[in-house]
């Protein structure tokens, strides 16, 4: 057992909790109204979904990488039978880890990876437990093949050990066959360039299953960043993934007002790891010096338009996202990670009780050192009330994204 670590949550809190409600609750000032069980991937022909996709981009006749495996059973059976899952093994260009490790001398010599983290060999749920509400993974991330065995490779040597190395069909079937809901798509650009081909695979995962809200992603600053966002939201995407800390953006880099603004005006929402922590040395520049509360509270101000999340409940400032998520109506926060008890800090309660309608329940699998519900079980082990937990883990995100 890790240092620190409590004994293992044995079983749920076996409470009875009642079903996701039709009407959501909106937090305090909320900025946007639900709008029921619309869902464009599932109202839309899969044609025109395709038509969205960027022309002259690569698409399902480019160069494929091997045929992901295909289960016997749940979503990708019926994609691949009719044939809109073609697209989900797109081209991706070979990706070099290299290009993922820093080339700047500007580099965190602290953090939580400062040095690398070990696996914990908890044991897993079978699936959730069925006296829960409907539950919304809303931090899942899908990638082509190759970005997502890159993506592993940098953290089996740099961050923590990948306990679940599935590609994106087999990531999907794993929870859904858990009994998760619904998952909230995510993956972003490592560099200039690859943003409409990730888009794309993104625009195929979703009209392949509407259980998947997919979320596009930009380099900040490349060219056309603002179109490619347009295009995508065309498509049916729901917001944008940007990770400051791969991507070596700060949340004030000129470039960023670009993806706010576009953001904005489409009102779909941002998810940007801004947050200082996890940092790495070995990411290209220094999270601690790029990311802070207050540039986060500036965005805020000057964009009260925005929805924007920040996941790890925005580690590891607890306190003054605490006092943010109180002041703004234009913030959320996703839990991931940061309720696991595998990082060595207390388990901020104190921020999920400040504002629940504004948390979401979110996990980064299958990226993930340790068991996939193991958030879950610590999520439920705190006693939070009925409500909030309802909210935390299915009604905020699906009040957040599906509109
Ligand atoms: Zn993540």
């Amino acid at each position: 057992m890790r240092r620190g670590e409590r004994p293992e949550v044995k079983t749920f809190t076996a409470r009875s909790l009642s079903p996701l409600k039709t009407q959501p609750i909106v937090g305090r000032g909320a900025l946007f109204q639900h709008c029921g069980d619309r869902d464009p991937f599932r109202r839309r022909p899969p044609d025109a979904l395709k038509a969205g996709r960027a022309e002259g981009q690569p698409g399902e006749n480019d160069e494929c990488g091997p045929a992901p495996p295909r289960s016997k059973q749940g979503p990708f059976q019926s994609a691949s039978r009719s044939g809109h899952y073609q697209g989900l093994n797109i081209f991706m260009p070979r990706v070099d880890i290299r290009a993922l490790e820093p080339h700047s001398t500007a580099k965190a010599t602290t953090g939580w990876l400062s040095g690398p983290l070990k696996a914990l060999d908890d044991p897993e749920g079978v699936r959730v437990p069925s006296q829960l509400p409907p539950i919304i993974d809303a931090h899942v991330h899908l990638f082509p093949d190759r970005l997502f065995e890159a993506i592993w490779s940098w953290f089996d040597n740099y961050g923590w050990p990948i306990r679940y190395k599935l590609h994106t069909p087999q990531v999907l079937q794993f929870l859904f066959s858990r009994g998760i809901e619904r998952v909230v798509g995510l993956l972003y650009a490592h560099k200039p360039g690859v943003a409409r081909a990730l888009n794309n695979f993104m625009i195929d995962v979703c009209s392949a299953d509407s259980r998947v809200w997919g979320l596009a992603t930009v380099f900040p600053g490349e060219e056309g960043a603002g179109a490619i966002l347009d295009q995508a939201f065309r498509a049916g995407l729901k917001g944008v993934k940007l990770h400051c800390h791969v991507q070596c953006v700060g949340p004030d880099d000129p470039a960023m007002h670009e993806v706010y603004s576009a953001c904005e005006e489409a009102q779909k929402t941002l998810v940007m790891h801004a947050g200082r922590e996890p940092a790495s040395p070995h990411y290209r520049c220094d999270a601690h010096r790029i990311c802070s509360v207050e540039l986060i509270e500036h965005v805020l101000r000057d964009h009260p338009r925005l929805r924007l999340c920040i996941p790890h409940l925005g580690a590891d400032e607890f306190r003054d996202y605490e006092r943010l998520i109180e002041r703004y109506d234009n913030l959320w926060l996703d839990t991931t990670m940061a309720l696991a008890d595998y990082f060595p800090i207390p388990t901020p309660v104190r921020l999920l009780q400040a504002r629940p309608e504004r948390i979401l329940y979110g996990t980064d699998f299958p990226d993930l050192p340790y068991a996939w519900d193991r958030e879950l079980r610590k999520l439920l082990a705190l006693g939070l009330p009925e409500n909030d937990l309802t909210q935390i883990l299915g009604q905020n995100a699906a009040a957040l994204f599906d509109s």
